[in-house]
Formats: structure tokens, sequence, C-alpha cells
């Protein structure tokens, strides 16, 4: 199997080391390609995502890096592209395609960062109906790919990000999977494709990367694609538990 990694973020967005680091990381791990894919822009959310003036200089180190490594590793330039991204992504080599908001009202709805802002917005904006919440979710993900034009589609169910910590709903009840399927009949159609992302492993938040194993069943069921990615924010996360999970592809 080829050691490759395409998601991977960096100081440029939310990582904690520099794009130089995690290569010279992924050349210690005997790596043969990298891909950054660093969140782009969104207006509304600038505590993670990368700012606007900071895109030129995030393609300049990328291609630096290319010609600087390139007896020892191949670098790939992408960007992790939000639904709600302001911003078109160019001069990169591909896109991952991410929900990581609903945008709900007149306000964007974090759907990573704690399970009280989905309880919230649940209370707010669906009665307190967790599935029709959940579906709406998928309802957003299912366009994930017309909307940012997509090589890759990230953590199909991020929205279960926090169930074995905190279990906001039941993955087995029938509203929950009706969601998911659609979701995936729509996406599935375009013949890219999907993570099994380690991240929220490797941050202990799940014991099984994402998607849920009923939907990369149905997913390779109906054909599709898979392919690993450790989505890491740290060296030491670079491939992070692919040999464990390399079965699942
Ligand atoms: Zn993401
Ligand atoms: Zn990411």
């Amino acid at each position: 199997m080829t050691r490759q990694d395409f998601h991977v973020h960096t100081t440029f967005s939310d990582g904690k080391n520099s794009m130089e680091e995690m290569v010279r990381a992924a050349v210690v791990l005997g790596m043969d390609r990298i891909g950054f894919s660093d969140h782009s822009h969104t207006s509304f959310d600038l505590s993670y995502c990368m700012k606007k003036e900071n895109y030129p200089a995030y393609l300049q180190e990328g291609r630096m890096l290319r010609e600087k490594y390139r007896e020892q590793i191949q670098i790939l330039l992408g960007i992790e592209q939000d639904y709600y991204s302001d911003v078109t992504p160019e001069g990169v080599d591909y896109v991952i395609g991410a929900v990581h908001y609903l945008h709900l009202g007149d306000e964007y709805v974090e759907i990573d960062w704690g399970t009280d802002i989905i309880k919230k917005a649940c209370e707010k904006y669906f009665n307190g109906d967790i599935y029709a919440l959940t579906a709406c979710y998928f309802d957003t993900v299912s366009k994930v790919v017309e909307k940012t034009s997509c090589d890759l589609i990230a953590h199909f169910d991020l929205i279960s990000l926090y169930i074995e910590k905190d279990p906001l709903f039941d993955r087995n009840d029938p509203r929950y999977i009706r969601a998911w399927k659609q979701a995936l009949d729509r996406l599935l159609a375009y013949g890219i494709p999907f993570e099994i992302n380690t991240g929220a492993v490797s941050r202990g938040y799940r014991t099984f990367p994402y998607p849920d194993r009923p939907m990369i069943d149905y997913i390779k069921d109906r054909g599709g694609r898979l392919l690993l990615s450790s989505d890491s924010h740290r060296t030491d996360m670079l491939m992070y538990g692919f040999g464990a999970y390399e079965h699942l592809l």
C-alpha cells in the first residue's frame, strides 16, 4: 500500500505544527506522499479557519517545500473546503469537502464544538427533535460535492463525533439510518471517494473512525471508494491507525 495521507493540518489553520515540520515527520515515517488540507476561510469562524490573507503564503510554502523535499517525498497541496466557506479554492491539487456547521436561522452552529451547542440548537430550531437535526445535517452533507466541487468527502458522519461520550441519539434509529442512506445515495453518484477518517480516534473521542461501520459497508456494497486519512493536527498523528483500519478499505 502506498504510504500516503491527504488530510493534514498545519499552523496555517488549526494545526499545531508548521508545514515543514509535518513534511519532516512524514519523511521520517517513510511516507511516499503527503497532502496538506488546511481549513478554508469562512467569514463567521476565524478561530480555526485559514485567514484569507494567508492563502497565497499557504500555496507558496507548499510549492517551496515540494521542491525542497522532492527527492524524499511527494507533496500535494489541497484544502479542506467547508460547505459554508466564502472563498473558491484556487491553485490547489485537490479539495476535501466538509460540513462543520449547520446554517440555522441567522447563525452557523458548530457540530464539532461540544454537545451543548448541538443540544441548544436542537431545542431552538427543531423543538428538541434530534433526528430532525441529524436529518438536516445529512441533507447538508448530501450537497457537499455540488457546493464545494470536492474530490474527496470528509468525515461523512461528523455529527456522531460525541456519540460514545455523550450519546445525543441512537445510531440504530430508523430516522437516523434513513437520513444517512439518502445522503450516501446522492453522494455515491459522483463516484468520488469517502474518507475513513481516524482523527476522532487519535484524539480520543471515538473508538472507530468515521464513518460508522454500516455506512462503510453501504458504500462498499454500492461500489463506492474509501480512502484512509488521519485529519492530523500534529506530527505524531500522521497516518494514525492506518495499519489497524486498512482492512476496512
Ligand atoms: Zn473537518
Ligand atoms: Zn480536517
